[in-house]
Formats: structure tokens, C-alpha cells, sequence
């Protein structure tokens, strides 16, 4: 017999109109609008690689973070396809639960062998990874050091812990070395920073941090979400690069950019990722990601040793590329990698250059705040290796005109 379900009738009166309780979000969207910050919704039809077809627009490609170009490379495609047939295709649980499969086990070992650590923690996003740790790290006792540049991710983190956050100046290590002997009574002082920006292609001086984390005994955490795959001999990144790795205590990295895959890590001392498995909420409460995604990715991280002339070509292309634009005389910030920023200014002013170069037959997304502070937006021109010297040249004349 069907079960009956019994509901008590209104007690509200239906005579006046009820009062629409989103209708803060239509004013919202005005602003936006008025402000040249609402962002478009594009739909991306097939692949991603040195072209791409957006909203049905054939374009050379400077806008995704496929820098690799293994994305759509058929070999992580054919990867996940036979880990999907042994393993199937949803993960089920969080790792902790019954989610972490042999694929997942597998790209962890490739990882922590990759960074030359002891372990690594795979999480199903780089944003998860950063902001589970950092709130798990530190917490209302503790005061967090960040550069004002930091990605999204480690903001949220930060607050998240509801320790004190002391914000310093993009880079400026003396702002930041005076800021952590004012707070010598924390119970932890933990640094967190990009390694590669996001936004701006610029580097920090990692040896400096360092020192300066040693100095304070403070914890020094770093991001190589861009840099992952990108630096260093083997392709771990700038830790690697600059020959870091004794000085840093806990690194995150993303799969989801040079790697082509998806997810991010954490990778460190084992008594550092042990620790984390109880704590980081992001690990303990969320479904890990598929095995077959865990598999794809393992197989790029083999081809950062196999294939390591991709990374050393594509930074040399950069470097090209940054010397034309500013033989042009065009301002692109502090870049010093393969992100490249072309300063615009005002939203209306990246927005409008965006266009233009569409129609020059070159995707180059405009950055708006929040992603940059106000008065900075930008076009951001990303490199991959898929890009030939002539898609570069020919962009850099498009910038110039
Ligand atoms: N850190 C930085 C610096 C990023 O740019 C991003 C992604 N844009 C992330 C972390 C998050 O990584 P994911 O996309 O894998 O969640």
C-alpha cells in the first residue's frame, strides 16, 4: 500500500504576493554588469590544444593551462579507459572510507617519487589540497603569512582556519620577515605562497623564504600548481629548480594543469601526510576522484621523466615570446615563465582587447577582479608546448597592432 504522507495546511493567509527572497541577486548581477565584471558562460566544443573551438569559434588557443600539452593526449586517454574497465568508473568513498584504489595508491608513489619525498596525499582538486591543509595546519592560535598574490585557494584555506592572517606585500620578504617577528607569540606561524603566480608569471625568491622560514622556525608551505611539471630537471618544480626541497615543508601541486589530469597533492615527510589523513576535511569528507582519472594522471607523471624536452622547449619558447613583446615595448608585468600578463587596466579595457584579439583568431582570456586586485585586469596569455613559434609571433603582432 502506498505510504501516505500528511501535511499541515498553510497558516499564511494567500492574499498579498510573497516577497521574493532572491531578488538581491538581479541587483547583484546589475552591478556586475555596470562594473564590466560579469563573465561569460562559453561552451567548449571538442579538445583542448593549441586550438580550441569556443561557442563554435575556431581559435589559437592561449587560454587553458594545458602546458604540456597532455591534456588530450591519447595515451593518458587510453590510461583511464582500461582502469575504468578494471576498477570502474566512480571512486564510491572517500579515501579514507573505501575510495582509495590501487589507481590512487599507484599515482601517489609516482608522485612522492617524482618530488623526491617520502609521501604524497592525493586530494580530488588543487583547491581542495590547498585549503584542507592550510586548515588543518593552523588554527585560532596561529598566525598564517601570505603573500597578497596568493591564489584563491590558500585565501579560502586561511580563512578557514580562523587564525590571523597577515597579508604582505606581492614578493617583499622584509615586510614578511618583520611581520613574523611581531608575532613570535603564535603558537605556529605558518608562510603559505605561490611559486609560480597565477596571474602574474612572477617567481618568488624560494631560497630567501626559506632562510627566512628557518630563521623564525616557522612553517613554510608552497603552491606549485603552475610550476608543477614545468621546472626543475626532473618536472617537479621551482622547489626542485631552485634546490629547495630541505627548506620546504609542505608542497601542494596540482594534476590538473601541466599533468593534464586532475586532482592535486600534497607531498612532504611521512609524518606530515600520516597527520594529514586525520585532519584534512577535504580528504576525510569528500569522494576521492575516479581511479581512472588517478590512472591517466600516474601516466603523465612518467612522461615528466621521458619526455623532459617538452618543458625545457616551452620555456624557451616564453622566454621568446616575453623578449618580442617587450622589443615592442609592451607591458607584461614581472612575468618570468609561461604565463605572461598584458596589463589593460580597467575590466571594459581587458574585456575589449579580448574581443579584438578573438577576432584576430586568438583566444586570450580577459582577467577581471576579484582574480586580480582593482585597476589590474588583464589579458592572460597562456603557453603550452603544443604552440608553434609562428602562433607566438603571430600573437605578439596581434598585441602590438
Ligand atoms: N593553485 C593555483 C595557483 C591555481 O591557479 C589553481 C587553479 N586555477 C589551484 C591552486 C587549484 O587547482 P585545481 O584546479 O586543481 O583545483
Amino acid at each position: 500500500m502506498p505510504c501516505r504522507i500528511e501535511t499541515a495546511s498553510s497558516p499564511l493567509p494567500a492574499a498579498r504576493p510573497l516577497p521574493d527572497a532572491l531578488a538581491w541577486i538581479d541587483d547583484d548581477l546589475a552591478g556586475l554588469a555596470a562594473a564590466d565584471l560579469l563573465r561569460p558562460h562559453r561552451i567548449r566544443q571538442g579538445k583542448q590544444g593549441a586550438r580550441i573551438v569556443l561557442d563554435g569559434r575556431d581559435l589559437v588557443n592561449f587560454g587553458s593551462n594545458d602546458y604540456l600539452g597532455y591534456a588530450a593526449d591519447v595515451r593518458l586517454t587510453k590510461a583511464a579507459s582500461k582502469a575504468a574497465c578494471a576498477e570502474g568508473f566512480g571512486a564510491g568513498a572517500s579515501p579514507l572510507v573505501s575510495g582509495h584504489s590501487q589507481a590512487h595508491e599507484n599515482l601517489e608513489r609516482a608522485i612522492a617519487e617524482l618530488l623526491a619525498v617520502e609521501a604524497a596525499v592525493v586530494f580530488p582538486s588543487g583547491f581542495a589540497a590547498n585549503s584542507a591543509t592550510i586548515a588543518a595546519v593552523a588554527g585560532p592560535a596561529d598566525v598564517i603569512f601570505s603573500d597578497e598574490r596568493n591564489h584563491a585557494s590558500l585565501i579560502d584555506g586561511c580563512r578557514l582556519s580562523r587564525a590571523s592572517v597577515s597579508i604582505y606585500p606581492h614578493r617583499d620578504l622584509i615586510a614578511l620577515d618583520a611581520a613574523l617577528a611581531r608575532a613570535s607569540a603564535a603558537r605556529r606561524r605558518l608562510i603559505v605562497t605561490d611559486t609560480l603566480f597565477s596571474m602574474d608569471g612572477t617567481i618568488p625568491p624560494l631560497a630567501d623564504l626559506c632562510e627566512i622560514a628557518r630563521r623564525h622556525g616557522a612553517i613554510l608551505m608552497v603552491d606549485e600548481a603552475h610550476a608543477t611539471g614545468v621546472f626543475g630537471d626532473r618536472g617537479s618544480g621551482l622547489v626542485e629548480h631552485f634546490g629547495c626541497s630541505d627548506g620546504v615543508h609542505i608542497r601542494v601541486g596540482t594534476l590538473s594543469k601541466a599533468v593534464g589530469a586532475a586532482g592535486g597533492f600534497v607531498a612532504g615527510h611521512r609524518r606530515l601526510l600520516e597527520w594529514l589523513r586525520h585532519k584534512a576535511r577535504a580528504w576525510i569528507f569528500s569522494t576521492a576522484h575516479p581511479p581512472a582519472v588517478a590512472a591517466a594522471a600516474t601516466r603523465a607523471v612518467h612522461l615528466l621523466a621521458t619526455e623532459p624536452e617538452r618543458r625545457r622547449e616551452l620555456l624557451a619558447r616564453a622566454t621568446t615570446f616575453r623578449d618580442q613583446l617587450a622589443a615592442r615595448g609592451l607591458d607584461r608585468g614581472g612575468a618570468e615563465a609561461q604565463i605572461v600578463p598584458i596589463m589593460a587596466g580597467l575590466p571594459a579595457a581587458a574585456v575589449a582587447l579580448s574581443a579584438r584579439l578573438a577576432d584576430a583568431g586568438f583566444f586570450v582570456p580577459a582577467i577581471r577582479p576579484p582574480s586580480v586586485p582593482p585597476g589590474g585586469a588583464l589579458v592572460r596569455v597562456s603557453i603550452s608546448w603544443l604552440h608553434t613559434e609562428d602562433d607566438l609571433a603571430r600573437l605578439c603582432h596581434a598585441l602590438a597592432d
